[in-house]
């Protein structure tokens, strides 16, 4: 990796930028709500000063605002279909970006000599292209190394948490993926003996060569989705020579109970989740409780309903309007983030004052099913997941609502394995559907095993076909 420094524009990394991040989110992490609070107000009034004077396509929306509320929530679409007007820099243009990262192996160099640039998946839809500059870079950086990676048993000392430690990165690899970008960057700017010693495998290989690389690479950390991590770890329970890792950081995905005690205890080793998106890339850090600490000094949530308006603290949203206070090159300024979530208003034993927040969605669908009332009913993901999990005792499978309303269970058994579990979850969901007073739906058992989505490598477990 390093051969190659010489060849390439650093990807972008501020000293001074850098140190100051560092300093607010130590202070902010001690003070969540004194100092955390006061960080967060600047730097709003900074992002909408900034966005209104020099982003065209927000100063027509908003020429006058001066306070969050005077924005419309606004969508991917929408800025992908003005780009060029988005950003605060007139030379970050759509055809800019594309000529960049169609160049191939360049993705973690520096863009116009001072912007990373990810694209997002585009689970639902549209593929979005996110420009970083050096102030949220070393913002994400901040966080990484003093929340995300210093906390939890294992967790190593403030901001060690990548020097000499040998990761593998099973997830997308093919693209401009913030994930592959990442690391990408991470290791180019390491000073010498501090770079993380790093493996990529595309989560799109076939498992048995994922779990050869694996097995001839050896990490002590592992850093993939959920799925991967739950099928690696259902191949390796009655192994002879079973697969192990110092520690497992999922993402991408939504984790259940279940998925992390089957992955925790087939390698024996410390499970470690994180919330983050294309759009702002550590949005939540697990505490050593297992809860999602919202990282409220640099990025604003509201939980919002179908209509955008706020839901009460508690209630999960249908909708989150997510606020980036470290990006002002391309501000997102109530960003619809398609990702159910709420705020816990009981606080969190670990002591942070910073916001718990539950996630609900990431790639999967709710399902909104007819009720036997003639009304609708709307089942979460996780609670459908955990369903089929516990009477199935599988985590592999997606199940699929069908534009006829009916519902397709696929698994990656087959033969006679298949069709037990497959009539254990009938039995199970179909007896829970009817407790949500759900009108009973046409359930069949799908032909062929589930389906990882073509770029992202992601896993959908519960997907709604006419949603999409
Ligand atoms: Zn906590």
């Amino acid at each position: 990796m390093n051969a190659h420094r010489g060849h390439h524009p650093s990807p972008p990394f501020d000293a001074a930028l850098s140190a100051q991040a560092f300093h607010e989110t130590w202070l902010a992490t001690v003070d969540p709500t004194g100092v955390g609070q006061w960080f967060r107000r600047q730097r709003l009034d900074r992002l909408i000063a900034t966005a209104t004077r020099d982003s065209p396509l927000y100063a027509r929306r908003a020429r006058s605002a001066r306070v969050i509320d005077d924005f419309e929530p606004i969508g991917k679409h929408e800025l992908m279909d003005h780009f060029d007007d988005w950003a605060v820099d007139r030379r970050i243009t759509r055809a800019g970006v594309e000529a960049f990262i169609g160049g191939g192996d360049t993705i973690a160099d520096g863009w116009l000599e001072r912007y990373l640039i990810w694209t997002s998946s585009g689970t639902s839809g549209q593929p979005g292209v996110f420009v970083q500059d050096a102030a949220s870079l070393a913002a994400y950086d901040a966080i990484e190394a003093l929340r995300l990676r210093s906390t939890g048993p294992a967790g190593p000392p403030l901001g060690l948490w990548a020097a000499g430690r040998r990761f593998a990165y099973v997830g997308a690899v093919g693209g401009a993926y913030a994930g592959h970008v990442s690391v990408a960057r991470l290791q180019r700017i390491a000073p010498p003996g501090w770079a993380p010693t790093l493996c990529e495998i595309s989560v799109l290989d076939p498992l048995d060569e994922i779990e050869a690389r694996l097995r001839a690479w050896g990490p002590d950390v592992l850093i993939t989705y959920p799925t991967l991590a739950a099928s690696l770890a259902g191949r390796t329970v009655n192994d002879r020579r079973p697969l192990r890792f110092g520690e497992v950081w999922l993402g991408g995905e939504q984790l259940s109970p279940t998925q992390r005690a089957f992955i925790g205890d087939a390698f024996g080793c410390v499970v470690r989740n994180s919330y983050g998106a294309s759009e702002f890339y550590s949005i939540a850090f697990e505490c050593r409780y297992g809860r999602l600490h919202l990282n409220d000094d640099w990025v604003i949530l509201e939980p919002v309903d179908a209509d955008h308006r706020p839901v009460p603290v508690g209630a999960f949203s249908h909708a989150t309007l997510l606020t980036n206070l470290a990006n002002r090159t391309q501000p997102l300024i109530r960003y619809t983030l398609q990702d159910c979530t709420r705020f816990v208003p009981e606080p969190c034993p670990c002591g942070s004052g910073l916001a718990v927040i539950e996630v609900q969605g990431r790639s999967d669908d709710a399902l909104v099913l007819a009720g036997r009332d003639g009304g609708t009913v709307t089942l979460l993901p996780l609670a459908i997941e955990t369903v089929v999990e516990e009477a199935g005792g599988i985590t592999e499978f997606q199940l699929i609502r069908r534009p006829d309303g009916s519902l397709e269970l696929r698994l990656s058994l087959q033969g006679d394995a298949a069709r037990q579990a497959f009539d254990r979850c009938r039995r199970a969901l179909l007896g829970w559907f009817a407790r949500q007073d759900v009108r009973t739906p046409r359930l069949v058992h799908g032909h062929g095993g589930p389906l990882r989505a073509p770029g992202s490598g992601k896993l959908r477990r519960v997907i709604d076909d006419r949603a999409r």
